[in-house]
């Protein structure tokens, strides 16, 4: 059974623009699925969506069976989201974003919990140290700890490498990789290919709107072989 069952998912803004067209996907559970588009494409609009940020104007989203319209508070204790910006309160430690999330979402304090995640994470060392002194890198760590916080079964990352130099973005990847050996589902936005090729299990291409194909990376990578 799918954890993430979209249908028919359509999404016009008040400006007018379509940026969802009739939209259907579903995402199996320990899978990592690459969102590929060209920017503008759609991917953050059906990221916010399935993350209850945007409503739909068409079309239904399911996470672990709950209805994202009917039943919201059952979908988001299923779900994290890494936002594309760095958001994060520069006098804050470490180890206090991390509780503080996890108090937003209604989760009791669990220390051993908040270790584990943020030694996963290689930020346990840096858990007294203000986000604001924190490299690059590791406040990307400080997000995705953030999100995992109340642990969702499923992690959504929205161009985690969008801005960021080869070394942090390899370090990203494993990162991903080290997540679904811990049996996370990851859904995440690229316009690299070469990021979708490296990390999914599975690639969806999204244009305009769209949802052109989306298939397993060996599939889609001996599709593309065989017309050179
Ligand atoms: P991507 O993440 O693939 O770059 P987006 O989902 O951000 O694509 O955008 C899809 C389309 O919707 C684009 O044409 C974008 O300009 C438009 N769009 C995104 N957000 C809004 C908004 N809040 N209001 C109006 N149009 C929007
Ligand atoms: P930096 O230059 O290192 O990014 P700043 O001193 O410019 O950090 O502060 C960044 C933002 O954080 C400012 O908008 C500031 O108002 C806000 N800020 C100030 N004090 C605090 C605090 N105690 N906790 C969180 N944010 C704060």
């Amino acid at each position: 059974r799918p954890i993430i069952d979209i249908d028919h998912l359509s999404k016009r803004y008040d400006s007018g623009t379509v940026a969802l067209n009739d939209v259907s996907l579903q995402i199996n559970e320990g899978e990592i699925l690459a969102l590929l588009g060209p920017n503008g494409a759609g991917k953050t609009t059906m990221i916010s969506i399935i993350c209850g940020l945007v409503v739909p104007t068409g079309g239904t989203v399911r996470v672990g069976g709950h209805d994202i319209r009917t039943d919201w508070r059952g979908a988001r204790k299923l779900i994290g989201l890494v936002p594309q910006e760095i958001l994060l309160e520069p006098f804050e430690k470490v180890i206090d974003c991390v509780r503080f999330t996890r108090g937003l979402y209604g989760e009791p304090p669990d220390e051993a919990y908040v270790e584990q995640l943020l030694r996963s994470l290689a930020l346990w060392d840096k858990r007294d140290a203000r986000t604001r002194e924190l490299s690059g890198g590791m406040k990307r760590r400080v997000l995705i700890a953030k999100a995992l916080s109340h642990r969702p079964k499923v992690l959504f990352l929205d161009e985690p490498t969008a801005g960021v130099d080869v070394a942090l973005r390899r370090e990203m990847w494993a990162v991903v990789r080290d997540l679904r050996a811990q049996g996370v589902t990851i859904i995440l936005t690229t316009h690299y290919l070469e990021e979708a090729e490296d990390m999914a299990d599975r690639i969806g291409v999204i244009n305009r709107g769209q949802l052109l194909l989306c298939q397993p990376k060996a599939e889609l990578m001996g599709e593309f072989g065989k017309k050179h």
